[in-house]
């Protein structure tokens, strides 16, 4: 008997799904129909999707009162029959088809436990990187819990087709990475910072993975320094490995939902996360579909990322926790 690989057997599951799940059979069929347009942002580009039915996303409330009182739809009581899964990390992970996707390919990765969104576990960056290393079809992306993830009380990755997301593939551009970015790094990876794609960014590329794990602890510790709180920084995660390294892209956010979130006069259905700051933007109503420009999008990362001085102040720290 031949062993599948996980990227096999999760490969039999999208098409066994979207053969035998009504739901996300129309929901994948959809997408193919969906309306994109380009929009180019200095070096960068973003990319906007028209999606209808993100918006059940878009509008949950993400107070804890309302997380009590709706069923963990990542639990595997809260899902649907039809919902299929393939076990991964000795049974730790689940690995479904996301029924409601943005990428034509679209996995969401959850603990086989409800426990919270949380890296603070460092097992939990570590499986990123092995996720990664196994699904390599696939950009790998984490939302925190204070910035975008939709279940916070249920720990979950998701997982996007590669080739979607421009940022993942700006990034991979050496001259992106001048000597004078580079925080700390050796002949078998770097971490560096950019501000040369419209919003600040870290990037962690190693052949390594135990030195990537490395430079993100630091890091993730040098951002709680900087914001003066002990608990898990607001950041949204895109990780892949590409030719042998791992990429981990770290993207501080100082605001989950921007002040014009809503509906109605001057406001747009717009709720940010990982894959908007890889420069995927999901819409959800054509009409802020149909009228966001280059300007506005740039607002929106000045006001949803970090400002110079923290990240003047998140580099220092760095290095005091590298000493430590
Ligand atoms: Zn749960």
């Amino acid at each position: 008997m031949t062993t599948k690989s996980l990227a096999q057997q999760v490969e039999a599951l999208e098409m066994r799904q979207k053969d035998n799940w009504p739901l996300a059979c129309s929901n994948y069929a959809a997408l193919d129909n969906a309306q994109v347009r380009d929009l180019p942002l200095g070096e960068s580009l973003v990319v906007l999707e028209y999606n209808p039915e993100r918006r059940r996303s878009a509008e949950a409330p993400v107070d804890a009162a309302a997380l009590a009182a709706r069923p963990c739809f990542l639990c595997r009581s809260g899902q649907p029959a039809e919902q299929e899964m393939v076990e991964w990390g000795s049974g730790r992970y689940k690995i479904q088809v996301n029924p409601y996707p943005i990428f034509p390919r679209h996995l969401t990765i959850s603990a086989t436990e409800h426990v919270a969104q949380s890296l603070y576990d460092p097992r939990r960056v570590g499986d990123m990187f092995a996720l990664a290393r196994e699904l390599q079809d696939y950009v790998i992306f984490y939302n925190g819990p204070r910035c975008g993830a939709s279940a916070p009380h249920h720990f979950h990755y998701q997982a996007g087709m590669k080739g979607i997301m421009p940022l993942c593939d700006e990034v991979m551009n050496e001259l992106a990475w001048p000597d004078e970015n580079r925080i700390e790094g050796n002949d078998e990876g770097f971490i560096a910072y950019s501000q040369r794609f419209g919003r600040f960014l870290f990037m962690i590329k190693s052949e390594q993975q135990v030195q990537a794990e490395l430079y993100f602890a630091r890091l993730q510790v040098a951002m709680m320094m900087s914001s003066g709180q002990m608990d898990e920084p607001m950041q949204n995660l895109l990780c892949w490995v590409a030719d042998g390294e791992y990429y981990l892209v770290v993207v501080p956010r100082r605001k989950h939902r921007p002040d014009c979130y809503g509906r109605g006069e001057g406001k747009m259905l717009l709720s940010p996360a990982s894959t908007e700051m890889g420069g995927l933007w999901v819409i959800a109503v054509k009409e802020d579909y149909d009228r966001l420009t280059a300007p506005v999008l740039q607002k929106l990362y000045d006001e949803l990322c970090i400002d110079n001085a923290t990240a003047v102040s998140i580099i220092d720290n760095y290095f005091k926790a590298k000493s430590l």
